[in-house]
């Protein structure tokens, strides 16, 4: 198995000239800058932010090397991790020919961000213990096969992947491979970062959304080669993260330890939410979770869901989804929230027991 990049990528990406913003010419930060059209004077809010943003977040992406233990140059960030899920189809997926293939049950937006850019699909479903099918993934690749899409933690049954199996999977495709570690901040399995030397063909996403509690921010990570981190950077829009959020998060880089201190407080409350929610006669199985939500087999996941709407929590009701049938996916909330969550489906068990 040989992966080339140059094989996966699309021709007419391969010969763009990208746009050249007045950032990309001159980089220093003193100066008279009449080079961009920006108002001179200042801004309408209190704080300053008449002038256009670093357009490679050359900042924030020195901290997060030092943190992550990577290369500057093998990090991108976008508006979102969705962004760089939509620049990988655009860079490597020729529409209405080329293919991707996903793992169902897993996260939505890698079909959907398919579907806006006219790329097929094959799925490949995952085994009842929510593990990869090694053997149908390889068989399932064809020539025009461009990415696969593995999610560890998955999204939404919560478990982690085996590393073997991802290995063979890596191993065994010239296309990419793109592991999702949205969740890697609530598990003690460790992260593929440390490997990336290892797989020329392995892209990895993790995001500000869930474990550092940046999600109305937008801005998520990817790890990969310096050659494919250059592909996405030439085709991404130029001023891609904001000037403001480009502060939050720098100021976010500087406190690790709250973040991991939120976690270890999830991961408690996750703990004491499984103990509460388990012995419920309404709640046939709780699925083991490495992510900060539980996915859990009820007996009427649509009635319990209105119920607790009615009750105004906001569950995820998942049972529409393949191998998640009559599941509901609950965030961990507070403290308090958790109660709240477990007095309404206590009401309702109760009602449940009488019938
Ligand atoms: C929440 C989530 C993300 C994060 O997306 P953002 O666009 O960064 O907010 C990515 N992947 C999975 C599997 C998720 O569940």
């Amino acid at each position: 198995m040989s992966f080339s990049l140059d094989k996966i990528l699309r021709p007419h990406i391969a010969a763009l000239q990208p746009y050249s913003s007045a950032r990309d010419e001159y980089s220093g930060k003193e100066g008279v800058f009449l080079d961009a059209n920006e108002n001179p004077f200042g801004s309408i809010s209190k704080e300053e932010y008449n002038r256009y943003p670093d357009p490679y977040q050359l900042d924030i992406k020195e901290k997060l090397s030092a943190i992550k233990n990577i290369p500057a140059n093998q990090i991108f960030l976008g508006n979102g991790s969705d962004e760089a899920i939509d620049l990988l189809f655009r860079a490597f997926c020729t529409p209405g020919k080329d293919n991707v293939i996903i793992l169902p049950p897993t996260y939505g937006m890698y079909e959907v961000s398919a579907g806006i850019n006219d790329v097929k699909v094959k799925k490949v479903n995952l085994t009842a213990e929510f593990q990869l099918r090694t053997q149908e993934i390889l068989e399932a690749i064809d020539e025009d096969t461009k990415i696969i899409f593995i999610c560890s933690p998955n999204n939404p049954s919560g478990n982690s992947l085996n590393r073997s199996d991802i290995d063979i999977i890596i191993n065994n495709f010239d296309g990419l491979v793109v592991l999702d570690e949205a969740y890697i901040d609530f598990t003690d399995e460790p992260s593929y970062i440390d490997r990336l030397g290892e797989f020329s063909n392995l892209m990895i996403i993790q995001t500000f959304s869930k474990a550092w509690g940046l999600a109305s921010l937008r801005i998520g990570m990817a790890f990969a080669s310096v050659e494919i981190i250059k592909i996405i950077n030439r085709i991404k829009p130029p001023y891609n993260i904001s000037g403001l959020t480009q502060e939050k998060v720098l100021e976010a880089l500087e406190q690790v330890d709250k973040k991991d201190e939120m976690v270890s407080r999830i991961l408690e409350e996750k703990k004491y939410l499984e103990e509460q929610l388990s012995p419920l006669p309404i709640i046939l199985h709780i699925y083991p979770s490495d992510a900060n939500f539980l996915l859990m087999k009820v007996t009427d996941a649509k009635k319990i869901y209105q119920f607790l709407i009615e009750e105004q929590i906001i569950v995820r009701d998942r049972s529409k989804v393949v191998l998640c049938e009559e599941c509901l996916r609950i965030t961990v909330g507070t403290e308090k929230e958790n109660n709240t969550l477990m007095e309404s489906l206590t009401k309702y068990s109760n009602q449940f027991e009488l019938s």
